[in-house]
């Protein structure tokens, strides 16, 4: 808010968006204060948007719910690289029925999708063959699913899962 006393004069000298009226530090505009340590000079930052992927982007979501046409996800990640994901918390809507093999999904399942529409929910896909899933839990025990040669299966109890995992993932790999 305009207006508003961030610090007094002793602390911080007053730099971009930000006055100093009788020792007192106020804004002039809306932003977030951020304050150069070794200059000790606070400037008033626009409020960075938040990030929501465009058309094409490859995404990390959680599988909330879904039946067999779609699924609600929660993005949590917009992958920039193999290397680099961008953390985010957005809903979407995966879309079952475009991939010519269906992907059998299970709720908690982690999948990387491509971006088809940016609407809200966003709507996602997993049509290609480096998409699908990377990481889930066991559906019969609280373990943790991981590569055992060629298959997933069950650190705990053993249970076989058949689905294939998409590269790269990000199941523990065991011998
Ligand atoms: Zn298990």
């Amino acid at each position: 808010m305009p207006g508003t006393p961030v610090g007094v004069i002793e602390e911080f000298l007053p730099g971009e968006g930000l006055i100093e009226d009788n020792g007192y530090i106020y804004t002039i505009g809306t932003g977030e204060v951020e304050l150069d340590l070794s200059s000790r000079i606070a400037r008033l930052r626009p409020i960075k948007k938040p990030l929501i992927p465009k058309i094409n982007d490859i995404v990390i979501a959680v599988i909330l719910d879904h039946n067999k046409d779609h699924a609600n996800v929660k993005i949590i990640g917009i992958e920039k690289s193999r290397e680099s994901i961008i953390d985010v918390e957005l809903d979407g809507l995966l879309l079952l029925r475009s991939r010519k093999n269906p992907l059998e999904i299970r709720n908690y399942d982690i999948i990387r999708a491509k971006v088809t529409a940016d609407t809200i929910p966003l709507v996602l896909e997993i049509n290609d063959k480096k998409l699908g899933l990377i990481y889930a839990l066991c559906p019969q025990c609280p373990g943790e699913l991981v590569i055992k040669g060629k298959k997933i299966v069950c650190s705990q109890c053993g249970f076989v899962d058949n689905r294939k995992p998409e590269e790269p993932n990000w199941f523990r790999k065991i011998q």
